[in-house]
């Protein structure tokens, strides 16, 4: 160990790497992580956090329209975006303190610069210093993919779109995963024009049918737009600095803002993974085993750039394996299985396990049950917006293979559902669950 600067270098404070740097330094080992933007990574500064807070601020305009059918009378009411960002902002701000105190309360040591591997087990920062280390993690996440065509410059990614100086009267939004879905729920509330535009012709490949049909039903009820089967041509900037954007086999859409929500890549780009021979799949993404291991025996990775399964839970899991596998004599592996996550679109999507789809595919007819209901609260304030919930049961064991719901609160309703779906229980034990009245999540006791 001597030989070495460090234990164990860490490239990226991000979810991941925050985790991995502060367990395996409360083991005992020297341990040092390097930064180029801010501590926190991408779900405190740009992701996760600012967008839940959006989406939060973006729901009151539908809350203050409600209140009136609750007998509240309101005065005038007004939206101040600018408000409504610095706000976010600080509070991201004060996020990132808490996480730079815990490093430094483990007396992880912080380098707040570009970091690239220029050895098996020697990294240099962007000030020119060599660092030796025993062990590195690559933990460099994900960047937003951006289309290759004339004048994408012109175009935003998530990675600004929480500091834009107004809110755009039009915005385009490309793509439809969750990240476009989110953003169009928060943008239509607070006002602006949305339109989604999607290469294909669906919306949240990958998740229940049902449920983002649900999803796509009432966002276009709503008044956002959807244009499908649309692949990027061109985008021009136009005398009044609006955009002009060019869709293969469309009009061309105009648009004061324009949110590229494509996906994200494997953040590798100047690592110097070449250096280090380390082997990457064909989508750029470090290639490790189920011990977050790379080729290289010193060199691990977790987190988005190995892309896995880009969600911040995992990241942080995958990190505290590592750390207490390698560091704390504790060897363990992620489990994948039943992974619960959400699209906190307006209304929110969430689900754990299988789809409907993926249990036909395994299990040829999977048992399926479901409720359609519109919300006690929507009835009272007049809003014909239902909500759904989906079971899918095993056709022999009556083993609940999965839950997917699209509802209000449908997030913090699944989180608790989901340790059922972990646990394996079956549906006669959701049945046996007596209902809590009254409640939306009381369907999942209540499905026949
Ligand atoms: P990151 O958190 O991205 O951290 C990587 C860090 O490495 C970054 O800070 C980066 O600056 C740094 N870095 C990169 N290269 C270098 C280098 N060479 N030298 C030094 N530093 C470097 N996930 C959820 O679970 N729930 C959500 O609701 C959710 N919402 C999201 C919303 C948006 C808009 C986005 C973009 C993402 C969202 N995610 C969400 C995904 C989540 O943010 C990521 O899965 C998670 O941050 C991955 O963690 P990570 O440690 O792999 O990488």
């Amino acid at each position: 160990m001597a030989d070495y600067d460090f234990d164990l270098f860490v490239i990226g404070a991000g979810s991941g790497g925050v985790r991995a740097s502060r367990v395996a330094a409360a083991y005992g080992a020297k341990v040092a992580v390097a930064e180029e933007h801010r501590i926190g990574g991408t779900c405190v500064i740009r992701g996760c956090v600012p967008k839940k807070m959006l989406v939060y601020g973006s729901h009151f305009a539908e809350d203050l329209h409600d209140a009136a059918r609750y007998g509240w009378t309101l005065g005038e009411t007004s939206f101040d975006w600018k408000v409504l960002r610095d706000n976010v902002n600080a509070d991201v701000d004060r996020i990132e303190g808490l996480y730079t105190n815990t490093l430094d309360n483990n007396k992880v040591e912080i380098f707040k610069e570009r970091a690239t591997i220029t050895g098996a087990n020697e990294v240099t920062l962007a000030s020119g210093r060599k660092v030796t280390a025993k062990f590195i993690l690559i933990a460099t996440g994900a960047w937003p993919v951006v289309p290759k065509v004339p004048g994408a410059e012109f175009g935003i990614t998530s990675n600004e779109v929480f500091y834009i100086d107004d809110l755009p009267k039009r915005v385009v939004i490309a793509g439809a995963g969750y990240i476009a879905n989110e953003f169009a729920g928060i943008f239509h509330a607070l006002g602006s024009k949305v339109t989604v535009v999607n290469r294909s012709d669906q919306i949240l490949r990958g998740y229940d049918e049902q449920i983002r049909d649900r999803l796509f039903q009432i966002s276009t009820q709503k008044g956002i737009e959807f244009v499908f089967n649309a692949a990027f041509e061109k985008v021009e900037k136009q005398a009044d600095d609006s955009l002009s954007i060019h869709l293969e086999g469309h009009d061309p859409i105009g648009a004061d803002l324009l949110l590229y929500a494509i996906g994200r890549s494997p953040k590798i780009e100047g690592l110097g993974l070449d250096h280090a021979a380390v082997d990457i799949d064909e989508k750029g993404a470090i290639i490790v085993d189920e011990d977050n291991r790379t080729n290289v025996p010193s060199i691990y990775a977790v987190g988005d750039v190995t892309n896995r399964v880009q969600l911040t839970p995992v990241a942080i899991r995958e990190g505290q394996a590592f750390a207490d596998s390698v560091f704390g004599n504790k060897p363990h592996r992620v489990d994948y299985a039943n992974i619960p996550s959400a699209v906190f679109s307006n209304p929110p999507m969430a689900g754990v396990g299988l789809t409907e789809k993926q249990a036909r595919e395994q299990f040829g007819a999977p048992k399926i049950f479901t409720s359609d209901f519109r919300p006690m609260r929507n009835v009272l304030a007049g809003k014909a917006e239902r909500s759904l919930y989906k079971l899918v049961v095993h056709p022999d064991t009556d083993v609940v293979l999965g839950i997917h719901m699209i509802s209000p609160d449908a997030p913090e309703i699944l989180q608790a559902a989901a340790i059922a779906v972990k646990a394996g229980l079956t549906k006669a034990q959701f049945d046996d669950t007596v209902a809590l009245h009254p409640s939306m999540a009381e369907e999942l006791v209540l499905m026949k």
